[in-house]
């Protein structure tokens, strides 16, 4: 008998929503395989190639036979040196080779780490994530399926998107299980100095030593490397009084050109990082049981020799930052936030909502705009939805690894588009 015309998924899958930013990129790239101008901002990923040298050690590692199942959290040399560059570059105390687990990217070691730390609980009584929103689309949906409740403390491009000490210090209850934090921000490129994620880190140590003992700060660093000079990048994991409450996640994908390698890292400090790992090596272990071991080799060679390539497309990505935010700045309507590290601006556009557009479509949400974006420009950008249910249907990202001239054509583009809406 054939299965039933209806699969029945479970019911936690169903209820999971599917990529807004790998929606948009599919269906720009469907469109322009199709023969149309498209002009993709959507994709969150470097336009470079990996550096030669790792691309080099992992065609040697495939050469020597490293083509076997490695240890589960990665091997050791790789930890180590993994931990060595936590310690310097991080200044994170108490991080040994026992305290880092390399993951198949960082989406990897953020499920891993919401699987370790939430249980599922009664409807109501669920063990709560504040989010600092507008944040990356899947913080929510992956802390969610782990059983956790996301609570969003929102801001805005007058704040520089950043939540302050008294927003999260009223956020905070005996429920509250993380603070997830993500410095420089996917999609704002906004970062916390040093400062303000010490007096974050003072407000979680406070709560931690009365309401909510079992508090954690998660810290998302995947831009630690793209930032432009005016902030510089700072770990909260090395405020030494929250370090062994925090947990950091990382990986070479965006700084080293490496996205598709699928390379990520979580480390934590002292006894409590210890004991984390050893939670989330039980679940890599019955998942995927370990990363290819090859591609640890371009991870240690990027690490160790690809210095002046980083440093390249770091200089080239603070060129087009300057570029764009100049641009969207001259068009009407369009409010964002300079932007200081990673390669997106977040613009507010509430101020074409209630409009038409050029060729008649209906302009209510940044859904709508978006849409007409791609329909009437040919300009792919990923609508704000789903980076905040409170205040994403205001904004658009825009994604700046693309060249200085499809920035400039992409804006011309896109003032072309505001010039063309209209209130009747
Ligand atoms: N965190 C943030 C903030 C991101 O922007 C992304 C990718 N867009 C990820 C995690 C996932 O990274 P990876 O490709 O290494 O899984």
């Amino acid at each position: 008998m054939n299965y039933p015309a209806r699969m029945n998924l479970s019911a936690r899958v169903s209820s999971l929503k599917a990529s807004s930013t790998v929606a948009v990129m599919n269906k720009a790239k469907a469109l322009k395989a199709a023969g149309a101008d498209v002009l993709n901002f959507s994709a969150g990923e470097p336009d470079f190639d990996t550096p030669e040298p790792a691309k080099r050690a992992a065609i040697n590692a495939i050469n020597a036979n490293l083509t076997r199942y490695i240890d589960t959290p990665g091997d050791p040399a790789t930890r180590e040196l993994l931990a060595r560059h936590i310690s310097t570059t991080s200044n994170i105390p108490g991080v040994t080779k026992d305290h880092v687990l390399v993951t198949a990217g960082v989406k990897m070691a953020l499920y891993l780490t919401y699987q370790t730390l939430f249980d599922l609980q009664p409807p109501g009584q669920e063990q709560e994530m504040l989010l600092p929103v507008p944040a990356w689309v899947s913080f929510s949906p992956m802390a969610r399926l782990a059983g956790a409740k996301v609570v969003e403390l929102p801001t805005g491009p007058e704040q520089d998107f950043k939540i302050t000490p008294a927003q999260l210090k009223s956020a905070i209850t005996p429920r509250t299980r993380a603070l997830m934090l993500n410095t420089p921000s996917n999609p704002c490129s906004t970062m916390y100095s040093q400062a303000e994620l010490e007096a974050l880190a003072a407000v979680v140590a406070e709560a931690a030593s009365t309401i909510a003992p079992e508090m954690v700060v998660i810290s998302d660093e995947l831009y630690q490397n793209i930032v432009f000079g005016s902030v510089p990048h700072f770990s909260i994991g090395s405020v030494p009084s929250i370090a062994e409450r925090t947990i950091t996640v990382n990986g070479p994908g965006k700084s080293f050109a490496m996205t598709g390698w699928r390379l990520g890292w979580v480390s934590g400090s002292g006894e409590f990082g210890k004991q984390l790992v050893a939670g989330l090596s039980k679940l890599q272990g019955q998942s995927i049981t370990c990363v290819p071991g090859f591609s640890l080799a371009a991870l240690r060679s990027a690490l160790t020799e690809c210095d002046a390539e980083l440093e390249a497309m770091r200089t080239a990505f603070a060129a087009r930052a300057e570029v764009i935010y100049a641009e969207l700045r001259k068009l009407p309507g369009i409010k964002l936030a300079r932007p200081v590290g990673a390669f997106y601006v977040f613009p507010d556009i509430s101020a074409h909502l209630g409009t038409h557009s050029a060729k008649g479509a209906k302009i209510n949400s940044a859904a709508d705009f978006a849409s007409a974006l791609l329909d009437e420009q040919q300009m792919a950008v990923v609508p704000g939805e789903d980076f905040s249910s409170l205040l994403g249907h205001k904004h658009i990202r825009i994604s700046f690894a693309c060249s200085l001239e499809q920035i400039r054509e992409g804006c011309r583009r896109l003032g072309a588009f505001i010039a063309g809406l209209n209130r009747a």
